[in-house]
């Protein structure tokens, strides 16, 4: 095990031994630092999509790996049948830094929206009144929540749910973006919340319309409906704020993050709600082994120091205009749109001569940049937020010769 693979033989591995849920560009990364990766060969590339916005704080971050090297070596894991000397410290701080009452520590994105999801639940009929097992969550179509059976039960895309039914009910799905179908699903009996991403990640960077969370949140307000927004992707300093609600000056009912939440390091979720929401969960309702663990929680906590410290909402906000700015300049008819907010960026790809989304990929990681296709004809980028201005512009000018190049 110990002898170095190339990447042809690692490819190959995966391919034989691993199922074959994913379809990875080619490359066979080995090392990361900052912006930067390097595959099994030595070959740098800027890694323009962080690992779908968990490497916010770039790779290995020495203080996010500091911190988990050193509470490795004291303390792993405990599960929360007893307390430890790390979880109290790591709530208070994340609930003061996102200013909420209490904090539900998991591991994954996907448990983060399912923990949401029970939480809704819970509250709709120990705190609402609505009828036992008759409390509807409204959703947005082409959301992305993750892959459990009840989060593809919300899901749109075919190929996240063909074949693994039956589904989850209790959801009403209405189109993204659109104020006057909120407000006709508010209606119906029985709605306990709304759950959002305040921009549509994985459907391609789909950025709502100026003021739709605000909207949103107060018609929610207004019923009674709690507003829970998926932050897992947007969130910790992705778009230019700390949270992308934050644009808006919303301040979600439920607040899910994940991804950057470990800087990459480790798989940190985390759900915020205050006493009268978090509350309605009782002792043995709900938790997972690892979730709070020790690591975790000195993780988590070097994680948000270093988005502050390093002030990433602010470059992220400034660097995303000038990528922005850059990506329009391009003179290239495979350029059909460039959206994005802070550097959570996506440009839609016009094919031409047959050559797709997937094509430019392959070109940009031949000359030393990684992102890959959502969706056969976006493609996202997303770099780590430590990238310095210099690099962007190093990083535009592969983007631009490898479109140009057909
Ligand atoms: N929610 C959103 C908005 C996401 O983008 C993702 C992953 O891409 C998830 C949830 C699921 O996270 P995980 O893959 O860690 O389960």
């Amino acid at each position: 095990m110990s002898e170095k693979l190339t990447s042809k033989k690692a490819m190959e591995l995966e391919d034989k031994y691993g199922a074959h849920n994913y379809h990875p560009l080619p490359v066979v990364l080995a090392k990361g630092k900052g912006p930067k990766v390097w595959d099994a060969e030595g070959k740098e590339y800027f890694d323009f999509l962080s690992a779908y916005s968990a490497v916010n704080q770039g790779h290995c971050h020495p203080k996010i790996i500091k911190a988990l090297t050193d509470q490795a070596q004291l303390l792993t894991l405990t599960s929360r049948a007893f307390y430890n000397d790390t979880l109290g410290a790591y709530e208070k701080y994340i609930t003061e830094y996102f200013g909420y009452d209490k904090v539900l520590p998991m591991n994954s994105g996907a448990e983060g929206d399912e923990t949401a999801l029970k939480l809704c639940r819970k509250w709709a009929y120990t705190r609402k009144g609505i009828p036992e097992n008759q409390a509807k969550i409204i959703v947005c179509a082409n959301n992305f929540h993750g892959r459990t059976i009840t989060i593809i039960s919300m899901s749109t895309d075919p190929e996240a749910r063909n074949d693994f039914g039956p589904y989850t009910p209790g959801f009403i799905t209405i189109p993204y973006n659109d104020i006057p179908s909120l407000e006709k699903a508010l209606e119906e009996d029985n709605v306990a919340g709304f759950l959002v991403e305040p921009i549509q990640g994985e459907a391609g960077v789909m950025v709502p319309d100026e003021g739709y969370l605000k909207k949103a949140y107060d018609l929610c307000k207004a019923k009674n409906v709690l507003f829970i927004a998926d932050e897992v992707q947007t969130g910790i300093a992705r778009t230019g704020k700390l949270l992308a609600c934050d644009h808006e000056g919303v301040r979600p009912d439920v607040l899910i993050l994940g991804k950057a939440l470990s800087g990459g390091a480790y798989p940190i979720s985390a759900v915020l709600a205050d006493d009268d929401i978090m509350l309605t969960i009782k002792p043995g309702e709900h938790g997972s082994t690892f979730g709070g663990n020790p690591i975790a929680a000195k993780v988590a906590v070097a994680a948000l120091e270093v988005i502050k410290e390093e002030k990433l909402a602010e470059r992220a906000e400034k660097l995303g205009k000038i990528f922005r700015g850059e990506m329009k300049k391009i003179s290239s008819d495979m350029i059909e749109l460039v959206r994005g907010k802070g550097l959570l960026n996506a440009i839609i790809i016009r094919p031409k001569n047959g050559k797709t989304a997937w094509d430019v990929c392959l070109k940009m990681a031949e000359n030393g940049l990684l992102a890959k296709p959502t969706h056969d004809h976006i493609i996202r980028f997303a770099p780590p937020l430590v990238i310095s201005e210099e690099e962007l512009m190093q990083a535009v000018e592969i983007i631009k010769k490898s479109i140009l190049s057909f």
